[in-house]
């Protein structure tokens, strides 16, 4: 359970009663010559990679967001891009998904290459601005990133300017409206939508919302004319691409792996994992952190893809795969995320900010009362304003569902 831990801050506090001590700062790390050394984002900006070819190139590659939603990034750039300027490019590096690290190995390690795809991003929307929002619990990342801002602009690489802001330890910060409303300065409450960001975003403007690691994509995809086809065929049993898995758990080897979509849980554990740890046995697998529900490990043969785990009431999200034992408490992974949620829910809504409250009680009880809780996810889902409330639940439900009756309270 301790892997399934989550940091609040009276925990960080315990942890570290002497506050944090953060490592010296990293030795700058000079960027490559421009433009020899940015072939793709040299091409943009002398006209041979037009937005018109860097589209078709996101539509054949089947590339879609990272951060958890899966929409098709080809669709949200021409929803921008047909919206009169000005227009903005926001960064979501807020990574704050329970399981999901693969951002913070982009920022850390390959800063440049994420910053191409920004700059990428924003050359083909002519956004006015770039605005990273980063968790200021990834000090390293923010160091690295700030670095790597400062020798872009000894070096001239071109592109907006760019502002970095840090976020304070919100959750719900890195859902995409209370991301916007946090950069504007007030507090971090999802919006409404519609309107959605590509039409009325970052102070009104037209905006494009783009996870870390999406972006940190794009110079492969856009590299050569044939680079995007490449990728949509790097899938496996038929799905397109390739992404970043934040594999953790019980298994002997866990971190950042390239995959592609597609891959099963036990294909990943397996290739990748170094299998499980001695003494454990597979049992079961979060397919998409916190809360893209847990699986039985007889259903590890699944397809990890967008779209392919919807109908079990899971989805891989932000590709955080978590794989848990038969020395797990199951029953208690679930109330454990579920507290999660209730501790990160805004408020703002009732049927989230009571409906936590009230889910995180009932698990409690020694037996659980099924009827109850399932009705209440039900109205958590049709009631509650963003993906927390709406998805807060699916621990619970996906247990009861997929999980032997005596493998319950
Ligand atoms: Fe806030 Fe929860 Fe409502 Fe989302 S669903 S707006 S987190 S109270």
């Amino acid at each position: 359970q301790d892997r399934l831990a989550v940091a609040t801050p009276a925990r960080v506090a315990a942890a570290w009663p002497q506050g944090v001590r953060l490592p010296p700062p990293a030795p700058p790390y000079p960027a490559p010559p421009w433009p020899d050394d940015w072939p793709v984002l040299a091409a943009a900006h002398d006209g041979h990679l037009t937005p018109e070819a860097m589209l078709a190139a996101l539509e054949e590659s089947g590339l879609r967001g990272l951060g958890g939603a899966g929409f098709p990034v080809v669709r949200k750039w021409r929803a921008v891009m047909t919206q009169p300027g000005p227009r903005h490019l926001v960064v979501n590096a807020d990574e704050g998904e329970p399981g999901t690290f693969k951002d913070r190995w982009c920022l850390e390690l390959e800063p440049y290459r994420f910053l191409e795809g920004m700059f990428l991003a924003a050359r083909a929307i002519e956004a006015e601005a770039c605005w990273i929002y980063i968790r200021d619990e990834y000090p390293k990342a923010r160091r690295e990133v700030e670095t790597a801002l400062a020798m872009l602009r000894q070096a001239s690489v071109p592109g907006p300017p760019v502002h970095l802001r840090r976020g304070a330890g919100a959750y719900i910060c890195g859902e995409e409206t209370a991301l916007l409303e946090s950069l504007e300065g007030r507090r971090g409450y999802p919006r409404h939508k519609p309107p959605y960001p590509g039409e009325h975003g970052l102070f009104g403007a037209p905006t494009l919302i783009h996870n870390v690691e999406t972006l940190w994509w794009l110079p492969e995809i856009l590299r050569d004319p044939d680079a995007a086809a490449r990728f949509a065929a790097s899938g496996r049993r038929g799905h397109m691409g390739r992404r970043l898995f934040s594999l953790s758990g019980r298994i002997r080897t866990p971190g950042v792996y390239e995959a592609p979509l597609g891959i099963t849980a036990r294909e990943l554990i397996e290739e990748h994992g170094g299998g499980m740890q001695e003494g454990h046995r597979f049992a079961a697998y979060l397919p998409g952190g916190a809360s893209g529900g847990i699986l039985p490990a007889a259903m590890a043969d699944l397809p990890l893809a967008f779209g392919a785990l919807e109908h079990l009431g899971c989805f891989v999200g932000s590709g955080a795969v978590v794989v848990l034992s038969d020395q797990d408490d199951l029953p208690e992974a679930a109330r454990n995320l579920v507290r999660f949620f209730r501790d990160e829910s805004c408020g703002q809504c009732t049927p989230c900010r009571l409906g936590t409250q009230k889910a995180a009680r009932l698990l409690e009880a020694p037996r659980w009362d099924r009827a109850l809780l399932t009705e209440l996810a039900q109205a958590m889902a049709d009631g509650s304003i963003c993906g927390l409330g709406q998805a807060a639940m699916n621990p619970v439900l996906t247990l009861l569902r997929h999980f032997p009756a005596e493998a319950v309270p």
